[in-house]
């Protein structure tokens, strides 16, 4: 395992939740490093004191990009080895690791990403949704109409849909869900993950609601949602002998047809036959 080297930024996955989840690689940059741009000073003294060592460190956020991103470049170029950490998980997934990245990438600054924990993921993990194909919204527009309008826009997207949520905002976010998407859409709320009170609703947009109106949100969430529905095949309003019929039409044997018709219903060929024979 390299050591850090000058003049490069390190952007460094931190835990979550559970302080426990650093990755050996991480721990070595961080110690390695001459100074952390952090995005929370006082998040960042608690890992280290977990971790048993300190380092000089800057405040990097979303409220000082200016004056910290000229911080940064100087240390960069003057060959110091910087590590950049977020408050929790992945710097430039929603998070002002992303401007730190684009400033580099600008000024031809080497930038090494060390990954570990990001929620995005582990709410995914733990879904029960399909993750083979995802898409990640982060946070919606805290402004309901532009809200209610980017979720129209994601209505008819098919693949898993992630997104970040604060709890003040959650019931809001979950009727307008609820209006975009319809009352039957699988969602999973993953709430404080790896923390102690880690929590999984596994349930639909209509029961969400309702919970979420006995129920006061706290802590941190992921909304993880099913994609929209594929949809109807062309055969979906036929007849089992219109859907054979079809195929015969399109030039296959009647033999042939009841086992393309089968296979797309996901039945026996005997049973295609039985129900053309029926009559
Ligand atoms: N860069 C981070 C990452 O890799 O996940 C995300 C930063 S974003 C500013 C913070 C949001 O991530 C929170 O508002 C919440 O939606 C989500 N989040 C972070 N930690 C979480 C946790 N332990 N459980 C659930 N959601 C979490």
């Amino acid at each position: 395992m390299t050591e850090p080297e000058s003049g490069v930024l390190y952007l460094v996955a931190t835990p979550i939740g559970n302080l426990s989840d650093l990755s050996e690689r991480a721990l070595r940059v961080l110690k390695g490093a001459d100074v952390i741009a952090a995005e929370d000073t006082r998040v960042t003294s608690k890992l280290m004191e977990r971790y048993g060592f300190s380092k000089p460190m800057f405040p990097y956020h979303r409220h000082n990009l200016e004056r910290g991103g000229a911080q940064l470049l100087e240390k960069l170029k003057s060959g110091e080895r910087v590590a950049l950490v977020t408050d929790a998980g992945t710097p430039g997934i929603s998070d002002p690791g992303e401007d730190a990245v684009a400033l580099c990438a600008a000024e031809g600054i080497r930038t090494v990403a060390i990954p570990g924990a990001c929620a995005a993921v582990t709410a995914l993990t733990v879904s029960g949704l399909p993750g083979g194909r995802f898409c990640f919204e982060g946070f919606l527009s805290a402004q309901p109409s532009a809200r209610a309008k980017q979720l129209r826009a994601l209505a008819a997207e098919k693949r898993t849909v992630i997104f970040y949520e604060a709890p003040h905002r959650l019931r809001e976010t979950l009727a307008d869900m609820r209006a975009a998407f319809g009352d039957t859409r699988r969602i999973s709320l993953c709430r404080e993950l790896t923390k102690l009170n880690e929590e999984i609703l596994r349930t639909d947009l209509a029961d969400a609601v309702r919970y979420f109106e006995q129920t006061e949100p706290r802590g941190e969430f992921v909304l993880v949602v099913e994609g929209a529905p594929e949809e109807d095949a062309f055969w979906s309003d036929m007849t089992v002998a219109e859907h054979v019929a079809f195929y015969v039409d399109d030039g296959m044997t009647e033999n042939d047809a009841m086992k393309a018709a089968a296979k797309d219903r996901g039945v026996a060929k005997s049973e295609i036959y039985k129900e053309i024979k029926k009559k």
